[in-house]
């Protein structure tokens, strides 16, 4: 950073910079006239770590990236053009600049202190309109910006709780609410069921069809799942072809019912849409368990992959307890 004048020394005009937009450019001009102007090299970075300015670009460009103190620092850059300027933020509430600000060329800045910007708020209107105007527009880009990071924050966690294949619940999800679950029925002496569910050759149904179509009738398979539980039910694809549904609240018999029903349905999934291929397309094992007194979470899961065993030894496409 290298001073190589002052504003009134300068060619440069009032007129032209956003900030002094409708005040009286003499009086202006008089009051900038002993500003220093420094230069930047391309890649100079603005030190400033200590005091508040208001620094507006006369020539070049500078890249200012969001807030490096609080660790949120993302990326995002806006670039600051001839006339427009940076850190009235920090003038108005007296804080150090706290952006990194980077001349993205050499770039010639008028550099105006807080004391200064203050005074010309007091003596001029105009100023004090332009520089609400600024921040109000800073706001809403920064309100956009958080907004921004917030969605991404909540697409990626249900990225990470979510299977991409099917979009229902996965193990990472399982794993963490199961317990929970189990825990709750336990305590309030609630039944809790559980349907697994193993695609019957499925190995098959790749081979003959290719595994595109494998994937299709995954997807097609857990809508109707998904589509024939209750909102307190949960649906978790628990591996390839397998899939696992949550019954709180439900009894044994009434999971079996579940589980028939799922099971009839299945049979009835269109994967093709070629009507020369008679139903059914998908057929699915099930196998289900109810949770007993004081039975871990392992246990329960056991069962029901027994029960599903035993569907697919007799004969598959059926529900076993
Ligand atoms: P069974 O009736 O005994 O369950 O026979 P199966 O062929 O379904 O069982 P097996 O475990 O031998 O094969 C499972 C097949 O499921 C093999 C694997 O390629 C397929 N599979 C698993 N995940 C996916 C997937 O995401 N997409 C596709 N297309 N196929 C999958
Ligand atoms: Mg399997
Ligand atoms: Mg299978």
């Amino acid at each position: 950073m290298e001073q190589i004048g002052t504003f009134g020394a300068s060619p440069y005009k009032v007129e032209d910079l956003q900030l002094f937009n409708g005040t009286n450019a003499e009086t202006t001009a008089r009051a900038l006239a002993g500003c220093a102007i420094i230069r930047l090299p391309h890649g100079g970075k603005v030190a400033d770590s200590y005091r508040a300015r208001l620094y507006i670009v006369l020539r070049g460009a500078l890249d200012v990236e969001a807030d490096t103190s609080s660790g949120m620092n993302d990326g995002t850059v806006s670039r600051i053009l001839p006339g427009e300027s940076v850190g009235e933020q920090a003038v108005l509430d007296d804080t150090a600049n706290l952006f990194a600000i980077t001349a993205s060329e050499e770039s010639d800045l008028l550099v105006i202190e807080a004391e200064l910007v203050w005074r010309l708020i007091d003596e001029s209107n105009g100023l004090a309109r332009n520089l609400l105007r600024m921040l109000s527009f800073r706001i809403r880009a920064a309100n956009a910006l958080l907004r921004r990071r917030q969605k991404l924050g909540e697409f990626y966690r249900q990225l990470s709780l979510n299977d991409s294949l099917t979009g229902l619940c996965n193990r990472a999800w399982l794993n963490d609410m199961l317990p929970k679950m189990i825990a709750t029925a336990q305590r309030n002496g609630a039944p809790l069921s559980l349907v697994m569910i193993d695609l019957d050759h499925f190995k098959r149904f790749n081979d003959t069809h290719g595994h595109p179509a494998g994937d299709d009738a995954l997807r097609v398979a857990s809508d109707v799942v998904a589509a024939a539980l209750r909102p307190t039910d949960f649906a978790v694809r628990y591996g390839g072809e397998e899939l696992m549904v949550i019954l709180p609240d439900t009894s044994e018999q009434l999971a079996l019912m579940v589980a028939e029903r799922l099971c009839w349905r299945l049979q009835e999934a269109v994967v093709f849409s070629d009507m020369r291929l008679p139903l059914p397309h998908i057929t699915g094992s099930f196998g289900v368990a109810c949770l007993a007194a004081g039975e871990t979470e392992d246990a329960l899961v056991a069962r029901a992959d027994a029960a599903l065993y035993r569907a697919k030894q007799d004969g598959r496409n059926r529900v076993a307890l």
